[in-house]
């Protein structure tokens, strides 16, 4: 039986003292909340989100990290840096990381299998461009994702690996995949799982859904079979839209 997992990524918004409010608004929200949840400010606010976070049913996470464990990679931030903030769970191959900032397959391998070698889960998005679905690419890209994102990673560490399957097209731009349409992604995602690990590791990975998910589109979302959760993006910035999403009923 999986568990809903509902993820809130801030981006690149809030202060320190926004920050601080909103998760202090969600620790309160969510204290009854019966998923599991995370939220994953930007790198200069996890110090001070952490002490708010810990010890309630919210993870924290983190949007990004390097590929390498420290060295000359100026502007960028190390796994060890994000462990000693109390980082629980990193954000990879996200598709503004792909499409904007140009991270290929390979690199976000790596990130993937040095976050799992330190003991973080992995949240590792992806998903098609609207150019790749007019195509009839969709299942093909996401495949090749997931097979590239988890080359080298053993079963042992895949119980710490969530997949998050967030159209590009859908992100940010009001359009929501339908129900229909995610589930049926979600579903070859699982057997893409099935074929690499094994018909128990496809049928307990949880395979979040991301792009404009909204109070209202939630719950018709997670009532699909393979829809395990949520990955949030514009509306996991206000206590008011996420908390009725994260407790869908
Ligand atoms: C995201 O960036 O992961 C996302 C899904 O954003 P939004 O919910 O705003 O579409």
């Amino acid at each position: 039986m999986r568990n809903y997992y509902i993820a809130g990524n801030w981006k690149m918004h809030k202060t320190r003292a926004e920050a601080a409010e909103l998760a202090k608004a969600l620790a309160a929200g969510l204290k009854d909340g019966k998923h599991k949840y995370l939220v994953a400010p930007s790198f200069t606010l996890l110090e001070t989100v952490a002490p708010i976070v810990r010890g309630t049913n919210i993870r924290l996470g983190a949007q990004n990290m390097a590929e390498a464990e420290e060295g000359a990679n100026t502007g960028e931030v190390s796994v060890l840096q994000l462990k000693d903030l109390g980082v629980q769970t990193v954000i990879l191959g996200h598709s503004e990381r792909r499409h904007n900032y140009h991270e290929d397959d390979a690199l976000i391998n790596k990130k993937v299998r040095l976050a799992l070698q330190h003991g973080l889960e992995v949240i590792l998005c992806v998903g098609e461009l609207l150019s790749d679905r007019e195509a009839g690419k969709a299942e093909t890209v996401c495949e090749t994702q997931t097979v590239e994102g988890l080359k080298g990673v053993p079963a042992a560490d895949l119980s710490r690996v969530v997949i998050a399957y967030e159209p590009v097209w859908a992100i940010g731009t009001g359009k929501t995949a339908t129900p229909e349409d995610a589930d049926a992604i979600h579903a070859y995602i699982r057997t893409v799982i099935g074929k690499l690990y094994g018909g128990d590791e496809a049928a307990r990975i949880i395979i979040q859904y991301g792009g404009s998910v909204k109070p209202e589109n939630a719950k018709d979302l997670m009532a699909k079979e393979n829809i395990d959760g949520a990955l949030v993006g514009g509306a996991a910035l206000k206590v008011e839209t996420f908390t009725p999403i994260a407790k869908f009923a």
